[in-house]
């Protein structure tokens, strides 16, 4: 046993889940920022604090309520933790057994900066919610596709954006980025499939980037793709402009046909496969969105080992169910077969561990980059503007537009029409506001949660589903930070 306290923590580097939904942004923070612990006050270990034993000498430990996500610490560190089960003073820890007091200290010191002890001024109502700072808005280039997916909800036609509409969409979005005091804007290039538009996705980001530069802002881009018609000259322009490319893969070969396949019936997956092969030959690292449904969750393992052979980074993303689909209902995995193949997933990952941080974007709209107390972006810091400029809540939602993009602050009318659901805070959502993980799982998608049971102010409907996996997902992080970040302290 080592004496020498160790205490590993791994800080997101950016939240990266670029599927459809839109990420939450502006999460919460502690009131009195906790940067300079005072050693006189009163700590103690949170009172919701999650421990998983990792091995014999080491502990995953993690606060709901906090702001480091998860920690790893080994028995000496989890020892100096314990003596604050009652309150006492930051240097008032019981010392380990030859450990060093310098090094007692030390540790006793991070661990409050980590948020694992807190003081009377710091616990779960002292938090304050933070504005968002990216406005980030679906620009629906065209409502064309080539292929016809189980569980597409888009009423599809062979419209494009035209430029105007475009350039008026782009306009759109900076008023309200400028009105909003946002600090930066996200354009998502999707549809239908944008690369069947991709002149003037080119187009529009270069107009994007002259109003950035002028209104200084910053800028990122995100293209959306199915994948099957990346071209190498599409791929060059990514590159070069350093704009994300997010690409839907459902699983391998027919498990990935059998949800995504062309128009004329025919599977989609070697194009796919071509396309991601081609995306890294050309420098450019894809997202891959994976749906899980009612027929792929029993084969997710061959869809992450795919993502792991290639170290690309995945969002397992739960179908929603949608008016415009068959069968919606059909398509749900139940929570059992759901659970079962997310394990099964995570037993892979774990034979695999991968360098990179996965936790933030492995079960469905949950993130672990900071407490938030709303699923996604919607009404907040997320339009969707469509083909004909019409722009709505959530592209979920894109055939119900609530204002077009001629009104002087498209999204303070989005704010004002918000229809016949609204993004509900997990605060306000009955069975939510007492969970220990509501600020991570923030009660799921709220229109998900009103199409299935008539009400969005009630938890998820795969609310049983994230608590099944969130321990077993708080392990994995734990155990691919023992393997890599010991290494880095
Ligand atoms: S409301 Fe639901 S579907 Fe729409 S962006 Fe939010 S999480 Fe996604
Ligand atoms: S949906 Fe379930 S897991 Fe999520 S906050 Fe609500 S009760 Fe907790």
């Amino acid at each position: 046993m080592s004496i020498k306290p160790a205490i590993f923590a791994c800080a997101p580097t950016s939240y990266n889940a670029d599927g459809d939904c839109a990420c939450p942004d502006g999460g919460l923070s502690p009131a009195i920022p906790n940067i300079a612990p005072n050693i006189a006050a009163q700590w103690r270990i949170p009172p919701d604090l999650v421990r998983t034993r990792l091995d014999e000498e080491h502990t995953l430990i993690f606060s709901p309520t906090g702001q480091s996500g998860p920690v790893v610490v080994n028995r000496t560190a989890a020892a100096l933790l314990d003596s604050f089960r009652s309150a006492c003073r930051l240097d008032g820890f019981v010392l380990p057994a030859g450990v060093d007091p310098a090094d007692g200290a030390a540790a006793t010191q991070r661990l409050a900066e980590l948020s694992l002890l807190v003081s009377g001024s710091m616990d779960a109502g002292a938090l304050e919610r933070k504005s968002p700072q990216t406005l980030t808005a679906w620009l629906h280039t065209t409502n064309a596709c080539n292929l016809a997916c189980s569980y597409c909800y888009i009423d599809k036609s062979a419209e494009p954006m035209s430029e105007e509409t475009g350039r008026q969409a782009v306009d759109a979005v900076f008023r309200s980025a400028l009105i909003g005091g946002f600090r930066a804007v996200k354009l998502k290039y999707a549809g239908g499939e944008a690369t069947l538009n991709f002149k003037l996705v080119m187009l529009l980001h270069a107009y994007a980037r002259g109003l950035a530069q002028q209104h200084n802002l910053a800028l990122h881009g995100v293209v959306l793709s199915n994948g099957v018609a990346l071209t190498r000259p599409m791929l060059d322009f990514l590159r070069e402009e350093d704009i994300r490319l997010s690409i839907s893969l459902d699983g391998v070969g027919e498990t990935h046909d059998r949800q995504r396949a062309f128009v004329n019936g025919k599977g989609s997956f070697t194009h796919v496969q071509r396309g991601i092969d081609r995306a890294l030959a050309q420098g450019v690292v894809p997202f891959l969105s994976i749906t899980v449904t009612a027929d792929s969750a029993a084969h997710l393992p061959a869809a992450v080992a795919f993502a792991l052979d290639r170290d690309l980074p995945f969002n397992l993303n739960f179908y929603r169910d949608h008016t415009a689909i068959a069968e919606p209902a059909a398509l749900r995995a139940d929570n059992e077969r759901l659970v079962a193949g997310m394990r099964a997933a995570f037993a892979l990952i774990e034979e695999r561990l991968p360098q990179r941080r996965v936790i933030d974007s492995l079960v469905d709209r949950s993130a672990f980059h900071e407490p938030h107390e709303f699923a996604c972006g919607v009404g907040h810091n997320y339009l969707v503007i469509d083909q004909k400029g019409g722009v709505s809540a959530c592209q979920m939602e894109i055939e119900r537009p609530l204002t077009d993009v001629l009104a002087s602050d498209p999204l303070a009318e989005i704010q004002l029409h918000s229809g016949a659901w609204k993004n509900v805070p997990v605060t306000e959502k009955e069975g939510c506001r007492d969970c220990d993980w509501r600020f991570w799982c923030a009660g799921g998608c709220s229109l998900l949660t009103q199409r299935v049971t008539g009400r969005m102010d009630i938890r998820s409907p795969y609310c049983d589903v994230y608590k099944a996996l969130y321990p077993d997902v708080l392990r994995l992080e734990g155990l691919r930070m023992l393997k890599w970040e010991s290494e880095r302290h």
